[in-house]
């Protein structure tokens, strides 16, 4: 039937022919706009900022004390709290514990704060990547109720977290599982903060995927980065996630990185391994002279070697997600 097939060339060539290349121009339009995994992954670690990690450091050490006993600490949980709330994350909030302890001959039972906010996982929000320091220090030497700087252990991790929370917020990143930042407290005091959450992650429905624990990240003395490395502790459940946060390590941040698990179980991150989570702990591993010390400062500390820490953390979270 010629007559109609004639009819039926001329509608395709006026209809419906423009609309599938119109189609297929916004396809690959819209493919090319939406940046790639790596893309994104460099976006967001390029924003990480060394004076930015710096100013959360000195920030913190410039609150007196930070020692969980001290009658200050819910002020400094309090603070952190305001921190989140600044930056737009209108769930911020502080889940309390409460601890029995004696110290110096003293028995205190009294309520600590973890203070934590999330982006919600669009695909799986009842999926949590867990992202963690404790903001918590004690010195050995003189009055940890008077002054205690910590700015390397923990103030760096807290910077960590403070830092990852505040650049997904700017770049408005959209993970597919729920992203939670959390500055755990009591941690000096026998990882209290972290026991707690790992163990009831209260505010949350849903299962813990892994978490990765920033505890003294920026103790780094020497200037050169071609000799600087990452210590990246893992455990039993976690060997995988450490090979690719190795992979991740060697492609988004200029540090080598080697594994010496001496100390896994003196963070935060143990807590969740022991409930069964995969975790993974970031550690600078260079013998910190300073440690629990009143010379525990920002002047002391390497932020831009700190960047790159904070960088894998950012970059591992984004790759997951
Ligand atoms: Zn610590």
């Amino acid at each position: 039937m010629p007559g109609r097939m004639k009819i039926f060339n001329r509608l395709f060539c006026l209809l419906i022919l423009p609309g599938i290349i119109l189609l297929l121009t916004n396809c690959t339009k819209d493919d090319s706009e939406k940046p790639g995994k790596e893309e994104l992954i460099v976006d967001l670690t390029e924003s990480i900022d060394s004076d930015s990690l710096e100013a959360d450091v000195k920030w913190l050490q410039a609150m007196g004390t930070r020692f969980a006993l001290a009658e200050n600490h819910k002020t400094v949980a309090d603070a952190i709290k305001k921190r989140f709330l600044l930056m737009g994350y209108r769930n911020a909030a502080s889940d309390s514990f409460l601890i029995r302890k004696t110290y110096r001959n003293v028995a205190y039972e009294q309520w600590q704060y973890n203070v934590y906010a999330f982006i919600r996982g669009v695909e799986y929000p009842d999926s949590l990547c867990i992202v963690g320091g404790h903001y918590d220090n004690a010195v050995i030497a003189g009055d940890p109720f008077a002054v205690v700087p910590g700015a390397n252990d923990n103030a760096s991790g807290t910077a960590a977290v403070l830092e990852i929370a505040r650049v997904m917020k700017k770049m408005n990143f959209r993970p597919k599982s729920t992203i939670v930042f959390i500055a755990f407290g009591a941690e000096e005091l026998g990882l209290w903060g972290s026991h707690d959450f790992a163990a009831d992650p209260e505010g949350f429905s849903g299962k813990i995927r892994f978490m990765l624990n920033n505890d003294m990240i920026a103790c780094e003395p020497d200037e050169d980065s071609a000799s600087w490395y990452v210590n990246i502790i893992d455990y039993e459940n976690s060997h995988s996630l450490r090979a690719e946060a190795e992979i991740i390590c060697s492609r988004f941040t200029s540090l080598a990185f080697r594994n010496d698990n001496t100390y896994n179980k003196q963070s935060d991150s143990y807590p969740f391994f022991t409930n069964g989570y995969k975790a993974l702990f970031f550690f600078s591993d260079v013998v910190d002279p300073n440690i629990h010390t009143l010379n525990d400062v920002a002047a002391n500390c390497n932020f831009e070697y700190c960047r790159e820490i904070v960088k894998l953390s950012c970059a591992l979270l984004v790759d997951k997600n």
